[in-house]
C-alpha cells in the first residue's frame, strides 16, 4: 500500500523563494573583485537571479544544458546557483585553480554551453580559448565599466548588460526532481578529473540535512563566512543552507589571505566560519603576529583534510573558537561525518573534547557507512581495525558523468571512497589515510595523517607531510617533510625528539627533510603525488 501524500518535486529555486519571502532582508555581502563590499538581501538576489535565468533563457539554454562558472565566492556567483539550476540547467562549477589542461578537459567533457567568468579569472578561459569545442559564449561577471578593452575571445558578453533589461518575473518551471542541477569534477591528482553530477533532489536532501542544529548549527542570528570556494562541492552545501536557515552570508571574494579574511569575519561580525586547515593556519598567524584576537566567531568548520589537534586548541585557546570537523567528499555532496558531541562531552576538559574534535567525526543522518577488507568483507567497527571506507545514501554519487570511475561503484550501492579508517562504537570515524597515502611498514599500516597531525605541534614548524619511501626491509619506510615557520632554527633532532611518546615507536620517521614549500593542489590539500616525485631519487639513511 502507497502513502497518500503528494509528490511534490523538491528544487532548488525553492530555496530562494524561501528566503526571498521570509527573509528577504537578511544580507548576503560580498567583497566584490572589482574591489568595493557589495551588499544586497535574499529579496534582491532572488529578482536578479530570475533576471539571469531569462538572460540564459534569451541566449538558447534549455533543461539538461550545462552552464560553467569559473568564480570566486560572490553574490554574483550566488545568483548563477539559482538562476541556472532553477530553470532545469546544470550549474558547472569549475576550480580556477586547475590546470589548464584540466579546465580544457573538462569543459569539453561537460559540453558547456556558456561559460560565466569573473574578470580577474578571464585568462584561464582565453588560454584554453582554442580548446574548447561546445562553449558558445563567454559572459564575463562585472559591470560595463570593468568590461576588459580587448579579448582573443570574440563577443564578449557582460553580465549586468545582460540582465539588466530582463523584468526578473519568470516562474521557475517545475520538473522532475531527479533532474541534474549542478556539477562537479574532483580535483584529479590521480588521472583525469572525474564528473559528480548532483539532482535538485540529493541535494536538497543534503540541504536539509546539513542545515539542521546537529550538523551546521545555523538559524537567523548566524553570519556564515564560507571560504572555502563555491566550486569545491558546492561550497560544502553552505550555499543553500544558509538560505534556508535565514543566516547572512558573507563571501569573500577573491582574497583569501589572512588579512583580508580576518577584515571580513570582524567587520561584518562572523560568527561561523567554514574552510580547509591552509586557510586557518594563514589566518591563526596572522592574528597572532598583529595580537588580533576573533571576537564575534564562535565556530569555524574545517575539512577537506585532518585537522591537527594543535590547531583545534589554537582556536579555543586563542580565540575561543569552536572547531568543527568534516569529513567528505565531492562524491558525497559532501558532508559524511561532523563533530557532534553527545550529551556531556561538551563539559569534558579541554584536551578529552579536542581529542573528540580530531576525529573526524560522526555519521551525519542519511549517510550510512561501514568498513570493508580487500575482498568486501564487513569489517567490526569498534575501533579494533582499520578498513576500506564504503558508503551510500541519497546524496552519495551513483556513477561519474559519461560513465568514467567504474570500479569504485559496489554491489548494493556502497561507494568505496579510497579512505582507510576505523570506525569506533559511538560512530566516531578516525581516518587513517588515503588508501594510496597509506603507509605500509613490514606488512602493518602507518597513518601519515597521524604523523603529520602530530608533527604540526611541533614549534618551528609551520606544514608537515609524510610520504612512504620504499626501504629494503620494510617495504616502506616514512619520511617526514617539514616545512619550517619563518626564521625558525628547528632540526631534524628537536622534531625527532618532539615526537617521542605522541606516535608507537615503530612509526617514528626514519628521516626529516626540510623545504622551502610543501606544494598544494587545487582545493587545498597537500599534494602527495608532487612530493613522491620531488624525492624519487631520495635514499633513507636506514636503507
Ligand atoms: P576535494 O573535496 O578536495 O574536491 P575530494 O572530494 O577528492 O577532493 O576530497 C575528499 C577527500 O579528502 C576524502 O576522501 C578524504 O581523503 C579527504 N578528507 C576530507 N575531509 C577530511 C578530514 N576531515 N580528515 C581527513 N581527510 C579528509
Amino acid at each position: 500500500m502507497l502513502g497518500l501524500m503528494q509528490d511534490r518535486p523538491l528544487l532548488i529555486s525553492q530555496i530562494i523563494d524561501f528566503a526571498a519571502a521570509y527573509y528577504s532582508d537578511v544580507e548576503i555581502v560580498s567583497r566584490s573583485i572589482e574591489g568595493p563590499i557589495h551588499r544586497y538581501g535574499y529579496r534582491d538576489a532572488h529578482k536578479r537571479s530570475k533576471q539571469l535565468a531569462e538572460a540564459l533563457q534569451g541566449l538558447g539554454i534549455k533543461l539538461g544544458d550545462r552552464v560553467g562558472t569559473i568564480a570566486w565566492n560572490t553574490y554574483r556567483h550566488f545568483e548563477c546557483y539559482f538562476g541556472i539550476s532553477g530553470i532545469g540547467a546544470v550549474l558547472h562549477t569549475i576550480n580556477p585553480r586547475l590546470a589548464p589542461e584540466h579546465v580544457a578537459y573538462i569543459a569539453n567533457h561537460a559540453e558547456d554551453q556558456i561559460i560565466l567568468v569573473d574578470v580577474n579569472l578571464l585568462p584561464i578561459v582565453e588560454g584554453v580559448w582554442d580548446k574548447l569545442t561546445t562553449v558558445k559564449h563567454v559572459v564575463v561577471m562585472t559591470d560595463r565599466a570593468h568590461m576588459p578593452a580587448s579579448s582573443k575571445i570574440p563577443n564578449l558578453l557582460c553580465y549586468e548588460e545582460l540582465i539588466a533589461d530582463k523584468p526578473g518575473t519568470l516562474r521557475w518551471p517545475d520538473f522532475d526532481e531527479k533532474t541534474a542541477s549542478s556539477l562537479c569534477y574532483t580535483s584529479g591528482t590521480t588521472g583525469n578529473p572525474k564528473g559528480v553530477l548532483y539532482s535538485h533532489r540529493s541535494t536538497l536532501i543534503h540541504t536539509m540535512m546539513s542545515s539542521n542544529g546537529a550538523v551546521i548549527p545555523m538559524d537567523p542570528d548566524t553570519t556564515v563566512l564560507p571560504v572555502v570556494p563555491m566550486f569545491h562541492a558546492n561550497a560544502w552545501g553552505l550555499v543553500y543552507a544558509a538560505p534556508i536557515a535565514g543566516a547572512k552570508l558573507v563571501f569573500p571574494g577573491a582574497k583569501l589571505d589572512g588579512a583580508s579574511v580576518y577584515e571580513l569575519l570582524d567587520k561584518e561580525q562572523v560568527t561561523l566560519s567554514a574552510g580547509v586547515p591552509t586557510v586557518w593556519l594563514a589566518l591563526l598567524d596572522y592574528c597572532a603576529q598583529n595580537k588580533l584576537k576573533m571576537s564575534s566567531v564562535k565556530r569555524t568548520l574545517i575539512g577537506g583534510s585532518a585537522v591537527p589537534i594543535s590547531m583545534i586548541a589554537r582556536f579555543w585557546n586563542e580565540h575561543g573558537v569552536e572547531v568543527i570537523q568534516g569529513w567528505g567528499m565531492t562524491e558525497m555532496s559532501p558532508l559524511g561525518t561532523t563533530t557532534r558531541f553527545n550529551r556531556g562531552e561538551r563539559q569534558l576538559p579541554d584536551a578529552e573534547r579536542f581529542a573528540i574534535t580530531a576525529k573526524q567525526g560522526r555519521p551525519v543522518f542519511g549517510c550510512e557507512m561501514k568498513i570493508v577488507d580487500d575482498a568486501g568483507n564487513d569489517l567490526p567497527m569498534d575501533g579494533s581495525v582499520s578498513g576500506n571506507m564504503v558508503v551510500r545514501g541519497p546524496w552519495i554519487v551513483k556513477g561519474y558523468m559519461k560513465g568514467d570511475g567504474k570500479s569504485q561503484f559496489g554491489k548494493d550501492d556502497w561507494f568505496a571512497t579510497g579512505d582507510v579508517c576505523k570506525i569506533e562504537k559511538d560512530g566516531s570515524v578516525v581516518i587513517t589515510d588515503r588508501s594510496k597515502d597509506v603507509i605500509k611498514s613490514g606488512g602493518e599500516w602507518i597513518s601519515s595523517i597521524d604523523l603529520e597531525n602530530a608533527a604540526m605541534g611541533c614549534p618551528g614548524v609551520a606544514e608537515a607531510a609524510v610520504i612512504g619511501v620504499a626501504h629494503p626491509k620494510w617495504d616502506e619506510r616514512p619520511l617526514l617533510i617539514v616545512h619550517p615557520r619563518p626564521g625558525a632554527n628547528v632540526t631534524k633532532e628537536q622534531v625527532l625528539e618532539f615526537l617521542q611518546g605522541k606516535i608507537a615507536k615503530w612509526w617514528m620517521p626514519d628521516d626529516v627533510q626540510f623545504v622551502e614549500a610543501i606544494p598544494h593542489g587545487a582545493t587545498g590539500k597537500i599534494l602527495k603525488t608532487k612530493l613522491r616525485e620531488q624525492f624519487k631519487d631520495y635514499k633513507l639513511p636506514t636503507a
